[in-house]
């Protein structure tokens, strides 16, 4: 068969397997993230768009098409479930790309692991390119993909970008593995970060491992031109605006709000349950101001969700006891019968259940102490058709850069922390709704489909990038 003009490579399909109607068979639906929504748009418009990924399980599934998508499932065993992705990805690459705010952990065989799994994803996008194509790969658990697929097909356009950070020097030295993956990169033609931090960073190391002398934006590999951007991905604003503003989210939040009993100040938190997104450093400012009588029980409550993640990996099974801990001693401290000072929920939500809890939320508390971007902060902002909100944002996040009138505070500073969440609180509401006006505009402008064809720009494909002019 032909192959696809336009190939997306990421660690996990955007779609999940569920159970059908009748209870026996399974059938697959598009799972919510939002970058199938700024991908979507190419992948059909290219003849035959095709994403590749890992399924979900360890079963070897035919190719398949969903929603004129060519979806490849990649099957992972148990094996490289552990080493190639709870080890390398998720314990030595995550912890450091996020300035090591956990110690990251090296074994020998999760990186044996990682090579086998990304060789796997190169060889399948050999095998479905187009000549000439164009082959996106997201993401640090494919950072050897692009020098692998190169090494295949030399003819085919090759972009990567990453979601995470890309940390300074100093750290990405203590890789042990750190020139396969750098050489890994430089496979691409176009290598993409959330921040230009992030694109400092690595041209730096281009220049201490190897010597080269970045020029502008590009490094030459061979005689080969690498780009080396930045383009902050964000939020389908349209479709999160009108989810915001459906009536069944609006008349779900009527309802949140009556069940938390009409409090004054509801203070929100959502996020993954993971190191990196200070919930700890949240819940001891919220505590202080509790214990110092600046805020009191039941006038304000906070809401924190905190999904699951990666429960088999340590360091997530360490935070979920400590700040379960903190929860309950907030609340035995400040709580009445009936009456939590925190509601806190370790579950996954809906699009539509996170919208009605981003409407009511008074305050929005986004505290991480190294985050790549941060989607949810974005979501908030575009999730007020009433124009009003009040956002606290660390500084340490890629959304910090767009989302320049949060609140915004240094995590570390407990202090700081504290006094941004009693501005947000107290702030007239004039001024909640010039920040929130200002913030909801941008987003208007910057959405995920303007981050999609800003990237295809870059890579020199504008037939793909003119997918999104419709
Ligand atoms: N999210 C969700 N259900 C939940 C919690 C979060 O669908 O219960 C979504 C949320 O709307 C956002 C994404 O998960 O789109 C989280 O992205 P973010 O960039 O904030 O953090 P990440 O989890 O990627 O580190």
């Amino acid at each position: 068969s032909e192959g696809s003009a336009f190939v997306v490579v990421a660690n996990r399909l955007p779609v999940d397997r569920i159970v059908a109607e009748d209870g026996r068979t399974t059938e697959w639906r598009r799972s919510p993230g939002g970058l199938v929504t700024a991908l979507q748009p190419v992948l059909q418009a290219a003849e035959k768009g095709t994403w590749i990924g890992w399924s979900g399980d360890s079963s070897h599934i035919d190719p398949f098409t969903l929603d004129d998508m060519r979806l490849h499932p990649i099957p992972l065993d148990d094996e490289e479930l552990r080493n190639y992705y709870e080890g390398f990805s998720n314990a030595s690459l995550w912890p450091l790309y996020h300035d090591a705010v956990e110690q990251p952990i090296f074994r020998r065989r999760w990186w044996t692991s990682y090579e086998r799994v990304n060789a796997r994803f190169a060889e399948r996008a050999a095998s479905v390119a187009a000549r000439g194509a164009v082959v996106w790969v997201q993401d640090y658990q494919l950072q050897l993909v692009p020098a692998m697929l190169r090494r295949l097909r030399p003819d085919v356009r090759i972009g990567f970008f990453l979601h995470i950070p890309f940390p300074p020097v100093e750290l990405f030295m203590q890789l042990p593995r750190r020139l396969e993956i750098l050489h890994g990169l430089l496979g691409a033609d176009v290598i993409g970060f959330q921040q230009p931090l992030g694109a400092q960073n690595f041209l730096r190391l281009t220049r201490h491992l190897l010597d080269m002398k970045p020029k502008g934006h590009s490094v030459m590999v061979d005689d080969r031109e690498v780009k080396v951007e930045s383009f902050p991905i964000s939020i389908d604003t349209a479709s999160v605006e009108e989810l915001a503003a459906s009536e069944k989210v609006t008349r779900r939040a009527k309802e949140i709000r009556a069940e938390l009993g009409d409090p004054r100040n509801i203070i929100l938190g959502v996020d993954r349950l993971d190191y990196t997104k200070g919930i700890e450093h949240r819940l001891k400012a919220y505590r202080e101001l509790l214990s110092e009588g600046r805020l009191a029980v039941p006038e304000t409550v906070m809401v924190q969700v905190a999904t699951p993640s990666r429960e088999r990996v340590e360091h997530y099974r360490t935070l979920r006891s400590s700040v379960e801990r903190e929860v309950g001693r907030i609340n035995g401290d400040f709580g009445q019968v009936g009456l939590p000072a925190i509601h806190y929920l370790h579950q996954s939500y809906d699009r539509a259940e996170l919208a009605a809890l981003y409407r009511v939320a008074d305050v929005m508390v986004v505290t991480p102490l190294r985050d790549g971007m941060n989607l949810v902060a974005k979501e908030y902002v575009s999730s007020r058709p009433d124009g009003d909100g009040a956002l606290v944002l660390s500084e340490f996040t890629g959304a910090a850069s767009d989302l320049k009138q949060a609140y915004q505070v240094n995590p570390h500073d407990l202090d700081e922390v504290k006094a941004g969440l009693l501005r947000a609180i107290q702030a007239p509401e004039s001024d909640r709704r010039k920040r929130m006006r200002a913030m909801r505009r941008h987003l208007r402008g910057h959405d995920v489909k303007h981050w999609a064809r800003g990237f295809l720009t870059a890579l020199g494909v504008p037939e793909t990038a003119t997918a999104y002019n419709s």
